[in-house]
């Protein structure tokens, strides 16, 4: 679809919420893409990607970012506790806390490195068994523990459940993050990024619309 069409339409969605464009970022989700395409979209000025693995991660970014300035590489999937730290290294945001043994982890990968990324607590909005983040009723809980850890905790962020309307999480999400006061929603994927301005969303993470399809689908979510 193109970069120039995805902002035309996020500029759109944000003029219809009465929102400022400008409070809306897009994570170019570039997982699997060959790197030609990537490199396409850098050359046309655009600097937020996602990711959802650390090693393929590690495999593409170091060498783009020794070519482009400004990169701001998001960690849009699950995280072992033992790639922590190569996460820290590697990514500018995390968007995946989605555990307590994670926050304790990275409470003293913090302590020990003096830097920690900002950081999304992932919530699992659908109570999907086989769906990692925290359930909707222990995220209070959970914000506190980690602001305990003195975590930087910028906001939630959610994927719907595939056969659910997603508007219904994205309102969740935003009144699990208003009550906790955290200003930061990372929701809204290809299909429904739209929706997802409508409700608040000021982190939106697009991959097949603004790269084509995914060569192989090995490494979707
Ligand atoms: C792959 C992925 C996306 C992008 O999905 P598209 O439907 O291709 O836009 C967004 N968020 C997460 C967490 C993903 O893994």
């Amino acid at each position: 679809m193109g970069l120039t069409e995805i902002t035309d339409r996020i500029a759109k969605a944000a003029q219809d919420a009465d929102r400022d464009p400008a409070d809306i970022t897009l994570i170019a989700v570039s997982k699997v893409q060959p790197n030609e395409r990537v490199e396409a979209v850098l050359n046309e000025g655009h600097r937020s990607f996602g990711e959802n693995r650390v090693q393929e991660a590690a495999g593409k970014w170091p060498a783009f970012r020794e070519r482009f300035e400004g990169i701001d590489l998001h960690l849009i999937g699950p995280l072992q506790t033992n790639k922590a730290r190569q996460a820290f290294e590697l990514f500018d945001v995390i968007h995946t806390l989605d555990r307590p043994k994670l926050a304790k982890t990275f409470a003293r990968l913090a302590q020990e490195t003096g830097h920690c990324p900002p950081l999304f607590i992932q919530v699992n909005t659908g109570e999907e068994p086989q769906k990692a983040g925290i359930a909707p009723d222990d995220t209070d809980a959970f914000v506190e523990d980690c602001r305990a850890l003195e975590l930087p905790i910028q906001g939630l962020m959610c994927i719907p459940p595939i056969d659910e309307t997603p508007s219904l999480h994205f309102a969740l999400l935003r009144k699990l993050a208003d009550r906790n006061g955290l200003s930061q929603l990372s929701m809204g994927m290809s299909d429904d990024f739209e929706q997802a301005i409508a409700f608040g969303a000021t982190h939106i993470r697009v991959g097949s619309a603004l790269f084509g399809a995914r060569v192989t689908n090995a490494q979707s979510t």
